[in-house]
């Protein structure tokens, strides 16, 4: 085992190399195909046999346990391979002595290095486990992707699955065990009426009655006592020119909370706030369409996945550290499944242009991805 530890250790350039490779490949949300077939085509390479894209478009590799048996568990490995705002075409990547910097360069290229590195060593050096592997790389976790990657894979799999490892990008050390809620949505106002801002005025303008209901739900007060909970109001649009009312506008929304209670009342005041606008411009069409429900779920943080997490960790003078996250992992903790999510690389501005990451930590991190499967793959 330390010899492959000190192998990783030595090919930083090699890992670097790679990094680069997945990073520049456009992956955006729901165009993630180019950047899956490449890995598929690196895991071909490493003689890996079960190998497939699903329907999702998600690439899954099996390595089945070496004696099977009714002790053999199944461990799930994914990392996502969507980038959160590229917007399709080429990714720029520069580098210093220090930094590398690029769209999705830690998020998620890290955690893809991770998985591929990893089952390279695994076939290289003949490793076998007692459980069964089955590693994912993932499509549509970010934004409106809404985990649906994630979500194929555990309604193919959920009743065989043990465990899960979800492979972030970063930081170093985190250990989540735990999903925040979540509910996201769009909220489109129809008025049905446009009309001349002058001649016409007095009919009812989208715009107006949008920035209203937006300004009423801004006056609630949170609840923050059982954990936090925020609220956002994303991407809006108004159409109209300067002298035409708006006859439609829309915003994103989304609501978070550590607190299921916290959660549901605030999805109501939006609900109840919506409902006034409805009576209170009864031909005007307010839509609130839901585009993602994940209920808040913690694991205790003594369950097994987590004391094999930081064993692992310790043995790299990792210190860990217990959090809250929303990644792919939602997905599994939602359907009951102990999952741990862990962090590939040291990287800041995640989902901007301007993300970048420290080049020194990246074999820190692959070690750590190898030596978690390794020890949850070995013991749990
Ligand atoms: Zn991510």
């Amino acid at each position: 085992m330390n010899k492959i530890l000190q192998d990783i250790e030595r090919s930083q350039e090699k890992l670097l190399n790679l990094l680069i490779q997945i990073a520049k490949i456009p992956s955006p949300t729901g165009f993630e195909k180019v950047k899956i077939e490449y890995i598929k085509d690196q895991l071909s390479k490493l003689g890996l046999k079960k190998v497939i894209i699903d329907d999702a478009g998600n690439c899954i590799a099996n390595l089945p346990a070496q004696n099977k048996s009714k002790q053999s568990k199944t461990i799930l490995v994914v990392a996502h391979t969507d980038t959160a705002c590229d917007p399709g075409g080429e990714v720029q990547i520069r580098e210093d002595k220090k930094y590398i910097y690029g769209h999705g360069i830690c998020d998620n290229s890290a955690g893809v290095v991770g998985l591929l590195t990893t089952l390279e060593l695994i076939q290289k050096n003949n490793l076998k486990f007692p459980h069964n592997l089955i590693f994912g790389f993932t499509v549509g976790e970010e934004g409106l992707g809404a985990k649906r990657g994630m979500k194929a894979i555990i309604k193919r799999f959920g009743k065989e699955i043990d465990a899960v490892i979800n492979v972030e990008s970063h930081h170093i050390g985190r250990v989540t065990n735990q999903a925040i809620g979540q509910y996201r949505s769009e909220i489109i106002i129809d008025t049905k009426i446009g009309g001349h801002s002058y001649r016409d005025f007095g009919r009812p303008n989208a715009n107006v009655i949008l920035a209203s209901i937006i300004s009423d739900f801004s006056k609630f007060k949170l609840s923050q006592k059982k954990g936090k909970t925020t609220f956002n109001i994303g991407d809006m649009k108004g159409e109209a020119s300067i002298n035409a009312i708006a006859s439609k506008s829309a915003c994103l929304f989304e609501i978070r909370s550590e607190d299921n209670d916290s959660l549901l009342k605030t999805q109501q005041k939006l609900e109840s706030i919506l409902n006034q606008y409805r009576k209170k411009f009864p031909g005007v069409e307010i839509t609130n369409n839901i585009s993602a429900q994940v209920p808040a779920v913690t694991f205790s943080k003594n369950h097994k996945i987590y004391h094999l997490t930081t064993k692992a960790q310790k043995k790299l003078g990792i210190t860990p550290k217990i959090n809250a996250g929303n990644t792919d992992g939602d997905v599994s903790l939602a359907a009951n499944i102990p999952t741990v999510t862990i962090g590939t690389s040291e990287g800041w501005n995640t989902h901007s242009f301007d993300e970048y990451m420290e080049k020194a930590s990246l074999s820190l991190g692959i070690k750590q991805v190898f030596l978690v499967i390794n020890e949850v793959a070995s013991n749990y």
